[in-house]
C-alpha cells in the first residue's frame, strides 16, 4: 500500500507567500498568528486605520485555518440552550447563541461583500442520531434554537436520513439548511492577499520567543528581530506554547484527524451523498464528513488515528471508524491524511479578552470558521474605539485551564472514555 499523502487542501494550492514591505520602527498593532482569526483582525484593523504587522512562526495559516474540515455553520456554544442557561440564565444564554447565528449572517456577507475565492456553498448540513435518545435530544435542542434564535432546521426519520447519506447508521436526524462548506486553504489565503492590500505586514516563518511591556505598548522579540507595538493580539489558538504563557495556560490543544478517499466516480459520491451536503452526527465522540469541493473525493474527520503510528496503521484505524458509517470504504480507499490542533477551554466558549494588557482571540473548541472572523471584526471595533465592537461573550472571562500541563493526556483518557459510552448505547441500540 503506498504511503499516505499530506493534506488534500495543499494540493494545487500553493502557500501565501507574503509580501515584502519596507519595516515601521512601530506599529499600532502587533498580531501573532497568521490564521483566520490573526489575518481578519488585521485586515479588519487595517482598514480602520491602523499600521498592522502580523507574525507568523510557520507559513501564512500552518494552523487549523489550512488544515479544517471548510464547515460552515452557526457554531452554537458546545453547553446548548439548557446548558448555557443553567449556568448564565436565560437572558445571557439567548445572547450568547443568537451570536452563533450572526457569525454565520456576518460570515455570508463577509464572503460575498469581498468575494473571496473560497469554494464556498451553502449546500446544507445533515447531523444523524445514532439513537432514539439522540434523536429525542436533538430535536428538543433545536426546538429551543428555533424559538429563541431563528435556527430552521428540519427534522427526518429514519427514510428520510437514508436519502441524506448512503448509510443504514441513523435512526433519523436533522437538515440545516443554512450550513455549508468551503475550501480552508483558499479562505486563508484569500484572507491574506485582502490584508495585504489593506496595507498589512506579514511575516512568516517568525516565531515570537517572547514579549513584555514597556512604555506604552509591548517589545515582542521574534526570530527577525525585536518589533514594537502599541497593541498586541494573541491569535495563536491550539498552535500556543510556553512561548505566550497567557495564551497557553487557557486553552487545551486537542489533535484531530482528517482523512480524504481516493478520487471517485460522481456516482458513488453521490451515492454517499446525494445532496452533496455536509454531514456530521451525535455521540460524544463523532465524526464528521462531506464531499471534497471539486466533489471527487470524500472526507472524514474526528478524533480517528494515532499520528504516531504508521501510515498503514494510521488508514486501517480511520477504516476502522468509518466503518461504522461506511463499511465498504477498506483502508486502502484513503489516500490522503492529516492533523490539526483545536483548541479547547475550560468553559466550552471561544474568546475575545484583554488579559495583562494583551488581547488574546480564539478557542474556538473545533468551531472556528465563521467566529473566528466575527470575533476578529468585533476586536478590531474594540481596539479602534468608536464602538460596535461588543459581543456577548465580553462577559465571559477566559478562565485558565486547571492542571494545564496535564490537560492533553486528560483529553485523550476522556475521549476513550467517551468513545466506551458511545460503543455502549450502540450495543443497547442493538439488542
Ligand atoms: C482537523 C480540524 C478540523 C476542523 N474543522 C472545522 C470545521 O469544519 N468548521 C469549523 O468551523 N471549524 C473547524 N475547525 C476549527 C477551525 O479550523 C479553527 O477554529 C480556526 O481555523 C482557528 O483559526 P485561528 O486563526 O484562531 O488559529 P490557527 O489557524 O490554528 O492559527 C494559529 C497560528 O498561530 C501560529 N503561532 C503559534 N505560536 C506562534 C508564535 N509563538 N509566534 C508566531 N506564530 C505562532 C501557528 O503557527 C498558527 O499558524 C477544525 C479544526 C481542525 C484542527
Amino acid at each position: 500500500m503506498p504511503a499516505v499523502s499530506p493534506s488534500l487542501w495543499d494540493l494545487d494550492v500553493p502557500d501565501h507567500v507574503p509580501l515584502i514591505r519596507q519595516p515601521l520602527p512601530r506599529y499600532d498593532v502587533a498580531v501573532i498568528g497568521a490564521g483566520y482569526s490573526g489575518l481578519a483582525a488585521a485586515l479588519f484593523l487595517a482598514r480602520l486605520g491602523r499600521s498592522v504587522l502580523v507574525l507568523e512562526a510557520e507559513t501564512v495559516g500552518f494552523g487549523c485555518s489550512s488544515r479544517n474540515g471548510g464547515m460552515v455553520g452557526p457554531s452554537f456554544h458546545k453547553l446548548g440552550m439548557a446548558g448555557l442557561t443553567r449556568a448564565y440564565g436565560p437572558e445571557a444564554a439567548q445572547a450568547l447563541m443568537g451570536a452563533g447565528m450572526q457569525a454565520l449572517d456576518a460570515f455570508e456577507r463577509f464572503v460575498a461583500d469581498e468575494g473571496l475565492e473560497c469554494d464556498f456553498r451553502l449546500t446544507g448540513r445533515f447531523r444523524g442520531a445514532r439513537t432514539e435518545t439522540d434523536l429525542r435530544g436533538m430535536l428538543a435542542e433545536c426546538a429551543r434554537l428555533r424559538d429563541q434564535v431563528g435556527l430552521p432546521f428540519e427534522p427526518v426519520d429514519a427514510a428520510g436520513a437514508r436519502a441524506q447519506i448512503g448509510s443504514d447508521a441513523y435512526v433519523g436526524g436533522v437538515i440545516y439548511p443554512r450550513d455549508g462548506g468551503l475550501h480552508p486553504k483558499k479562505l486563508v489565503n484569500a484572507l491574506a492577499q485582502r490584508a495585504e492590500a489593506a496595507g498589512v505586514e506579514i511575516r512568516s516563518h517568525c516565531p515570537v520567543a517572547g514579549l513584555r511591556p514597556e512604555a506604552g505598548g509591548h517589545l515582542l522579540r521574534t526570530a527577525q528581530g525585536e518589533v514594537r507595538a502599541d497593541e498586541v493580539v494573541i491569535a495563536t489558538n491550539g498552535y500556543s506554547d510556553r512561548r505566550l504563557p497567557t495564551m497557553n495556560d487557557r486553552v487545551v490543544p486537542i489533535w484531530v484527524t482528517v482523512a480524504a478517499t481516493r478520487a471517485m466516480a460522481p456516482e458513488r459520491i453521490r451515492e454517499m451523498s446525494p445532496g452533496l451536503r455536509m454531514h456530521g452526527e451525535t455521540g460524544r465522540v463523532f465524526l464528521w464528513s462531506r464531499p471534497s469541493p471539486c466533489g471527487t473525493r470524500f472526507i472524514f474527520g474526528g478524533r480517528m488515528a494515532d499520528r504516531t503510528a504508521s501510515p498503514e496503521r494510521q488508514r486501517r484505524q480511520v477504516a476502522a471508524k468509518v466503518a461504522r458509517i461506511f463499511p465498504a470504504l477498506g483502508p486502502e480507499a484513503f489516500e490522503h491524511l492529516w492533523y490539526g490542533k483545536i483548541a479547547y477551554t475550560a468553559d466550552h466558549a471561544p474568546h475575545l479578552n484583554r488579559i495583562e494588557g494583551m488581547w488574546h482571540l480564539g478557542g474556538y473548541c473545533g468551531s472556528g470558521v465563521t467566529r473566528s472572523i466575527f470575533f476578529a471584526q468585533a476586536l478590531a471595533r474594540k481596539i479602534a474605539g468608536g464602538g460596535g465592537g461588543e459581543l456577548p461573550f465580553d462577559r465571559l472571562e477566559f478562565p485558565r485551564v486547571p492542571f494545564r500541563p496535564l490537560a492533553p493526556q486528560v483529553a485523550r483518557l476522556l475521549t476513550r472514555w467517551y468513545a466506551g459510552l458511545d460503543a455502549r448505547d450502540l450495543r443497547r441500540k442493538r439488542g
